[in-house]
């Protein structure tokens, strides 16, 4: 999610208005200028209780917009110990929104990569379930709807995996790296079928998350006594998932795919939580992303008891015992 702002109304309120009092003086009066020191005859003007000459009220004390450097009567802006006409201030001064191009002078959103636009935008404005920017031409010049409730963002686009032979050459990959752990007895090829909707992955797992399901591993086997035969696993992901997002389910998939494959029985609670140590392996390793990055402090704040709680607790094992003496313990869970 995009973190929220503060408010920012005009930086500063001083709706402040000051008065030039022309007065006329009379003769001998010794009324003297507070700039100039001269005596004053004629028109003059007061401020703050002092006289002034109009040329040196006007040169030397009026007020100055800092912008457009013209004298300011009326209400003004203070930002930084700078004055401003209200109207230079929101048109030069304030922060413009990324979406809209107009001033920001109400509710405003940062997103992680520096884009700030007007809250309102995001509740008519579509948003990549990838990197959750706002799609649009400025941002992410535009993007495409693959269904009622997916949207994904020209720049993410192009990393997206939908064909067969990227889904083949990573699996190859996260298959190597989980070997490299010390995640052994993974089959060589697994049948990978790519899913368009959230509902059918759903549908199909039996699993309800309020952010829907990214992936699902489906474990067939037969049993001939206490011996298991045939044994059959498909796994089915999102379609259209961002590369660093594919490659973190995957790992995640496989991850049941051992506990399945080594009968090892954890804990319900548990299950999910290990399988999460695959995906927050992939995300750890693409430091730089901010994609990745996101999803780490989702997970980290995620509240579900096996996705968010489970996965904490064994992320927490993770770190004391690192991943070989984590397998090990596995069983005893
Ligand atoms: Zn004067
Ligand atoms: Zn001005
Ligand atoms: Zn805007
Ligand atoms: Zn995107
Ligand atoms: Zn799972």
């Amino acid at each position: 999610m995009v973190e929220k702002k503060s408010i920012l109304f005009y930086s500063a309120l001083l709706a402040f208005c000051f008065i030039n009092n022309f007065a006329l003086s009379a003769w001998n009066n010794n009324l003297k200028c507070k700039f100039c020191n001269d005596y004053i005859e004629g028109r003059y003007v007061t401020f703050k209780n002092n006289a002034y000459h109009e040329k040196c009220y006007k040169d030397h004390i009026q007020l100055r917009c800092f912008h457009c450097k013209n004298t300011i009567s009326g209400e003004y802006n203070i930002d930084n110990g700078k004055n401003y006409h209200r109207l230079c201030f929101r048109n030069f001064i304030l922060q413009k929104c990324d979406v809209c191009f107009k001033p920001i002078d109400d509710l405003y959103i940062e997103d992680q990569y520096g884009n700030t636009y007007h809250n309102y935008h995001r509740s008519t404005m579509p948003t990549c379930e990838s990197c959750n920017r706002i799609i649009s031409s400025s941002i992410t010049n535009g993007g495409i709807k693959i269904n009622k409730k997916r949207n994904i963002c020209n720049l993410c686009r192009k990393y997206t995996v939908n064909d067969k032979s990227k889904v083949n050459t990573i699996y190859v990959d996260v298959r190597d790296e989980l070997i490299s752990l010390g995640i052994g007895n993974i089959p060589e090829q697994i049948p990978i079928h790519l899913v368009e909707s959230k509902g059918k992955l759903q549908k199909l797992s039996k699993i309800f998350l309020p952010i829907g399901l990214q992936g699902y591993t489906k474990y067939e086997y037969q049993k001939i006594g206490k011996k298991k035969i045939n044994e059959n696993y498909t796994i089915y992901i999102l379609s259209h998932l961002h590369e660093i997002n594919f490659r973190a389910v995957l790992a995640h998939e496989l991850l049941h795919v051992y506990l399945y494959k080594n009968d090892i029985h954890l804990k319900k609670s548990l299950v999910e939580g290990f399988c999460n140590l695959g995906s927050e392996h992939i995300y750890k390793s693409y430091a730089e992303s901010k994609i990745a990055r996101f999803r780490l402090d989702a997970m980290a704040k995620d509240d579900d008891p096996d996705y968010g709680k489970g996965y904490r607790i064994m992320s927490l094992e993770l770190e004391t015992n690192g991943w070989r003496k984590l397998l090990k313990k596995l069983e005893k869970y």
